[in-house]
């Protein structure tokens, strides 16, 4: 579990300014689900967490740890995408395992760990597939179990369901809010779809070109929107 704190954290690309500047405080073991339109700045703020992007100013901290400069492979940080990125050529085990592979860690480990995420993720006999052979909903979950075996502090989600079919994407919403209570995980979980949200999220953030309009509880923004935007987005009365 993990805090995860921002602190003035501002983006520009040259003169376009994607984020002016964000505070946000993400409690250890919460779901927070970060909303907004196409553009507004979700995967940036996602990648600049995950120390994939730099930033152009602020602070992120971890347990009150400034991880501003810190390399991404060391940020004890696992991220989902929407595109699974599984290695094609690997079976479900190698995919998995691979981080701890690069870590050197103990085969012994590895194993265990990989045996853990395959009964949690209930992929069990399909460890010897390749990605081809599997079906999306089953490739998604490799891609979780690739984070899980690496036990990090802070899962980032960036719209990890919407290549999936409506049905499916239903189930594995639970299935991963599943996963996050049962990891006693701190998670962030980027979505454009507020249905999604409203029905994962302990708190909703709510964006809008690289401003946080409100934050609060799926119930908050329902019943007491601060501002049209949040009240149009929710579908709420204004
Ligand atoms: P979202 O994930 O909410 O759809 P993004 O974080 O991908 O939004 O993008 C936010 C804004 O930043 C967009 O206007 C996008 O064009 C811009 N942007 C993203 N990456 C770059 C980049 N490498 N160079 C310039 N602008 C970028
Ligand atoms: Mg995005």
């Amino acid at each position: 579990m993990a805090q995860l704190t921002l602190e003035k954290v501002r983006k520009a690309y040259g003169d376009a300014v994607v984020i002016p500047e964000i505070d946000l405080d993400i409690r250890s073991g919460e779901f927070v689900c970060l909303v907004g339109p196409s553009g507004s700045g979700k995967s940036t703020l996602l990648r600049m967490i995950a120390g994939l992007e730099g930033i152009t100013r602020g602070t992120v901290r971890v347990d009150g740890e400034d991880m501003t400069d810190v390399d991404p492979s060391d940020r004890d940080m696992g991220m989902v995408f929407q595109s699974y990125a599984l290695y094609p050529h690997m079976t479900v085990r190698d995919n998995m395992s691979f981080a701890l592979r690069m870590r050197k860690e103990d085969p012994k480990l590895i194993e265990e760990r990989v045996a853990e995420a395959v009964e949690m993720l209930d992929l069990k006999g399909l460890e010897d597939r390749k990605p081809a052979a599997l079906s999306g909903g089953q490739r998604q979950r490799v891609a979780m179990g690739r984070c899980i075996v690496r036990k990090p502090k802070l899962f980032l989600f960036d719209e990890p369901l919407s290549n999936l079919d409506a049905k499916l994407r239903t189930a594995t919403r639970h299935q991963i809010r599943h996963l996050h209570d049962r990891l006693g995980a701190t998670s962030i979980f980027v979505t454009h779809d507020q249905v999604e949200a409203m029905t994962m999220a302990d708190r909703i953030a709510l964006l809008n070109f690289g401003e946080i309009m409100q934050i609060g509880t799926p119930q908050e923004l329902y019943l007491q929107p601060q501002n049209r935007f949040t009240a149009g987005f929710l579908g709420s009365p204004e």
